[in-house]
């Protein structure tokens, strides 16, 4: 058994905009022991992880691209900062790299 554990972003009116798979757990069905059910703690602390980096990701991408137009002339600003950031956040840490030029 597969299963996948995707995360839809939109832009409040329901139309998907961006589809991520944050996981995707594998179990063979005759290798679990007795009582073994569900994602363990280390699979549900991953899941959280890769849902809190994803969620943040997409929540500064939108907030970057909302700011790169010049609001008195309409000119797109250029991007100075490449590099990779660190977050600290309620959830543990997130990493965001802004790529110049693509935002
Ligand atoms: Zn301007």
């Amino acid at each position: 058994m597969q299963c996948a554990i995707v995360l839809e972003f939109d832009d409040g009116d329901g139309t998907v905009a961006k589809r991520v798979e944050a996981m995707r757990f594998h179990r063979v069905d005759r290798s679990q022991a007795s009582g073994d059910v569900g994602l363990s703690l280390g699979e549900g602390k991953s899941l959280v992880n890769c849902v809190q980096q994803e969620f943040v990701v997409e929540q500064l991408d939108r907030y970057c691209a909302s700011q790169r137009t010049c609001e008195v002339c309409g000119a797109l600003r250029r991007v100075h900062d490449g590099h990779c950031s660190e977050l600290k956040t309620t959830l543990g840490k997130v990493f965001y790299c802004s790529v110049a030029g693509t935002r």
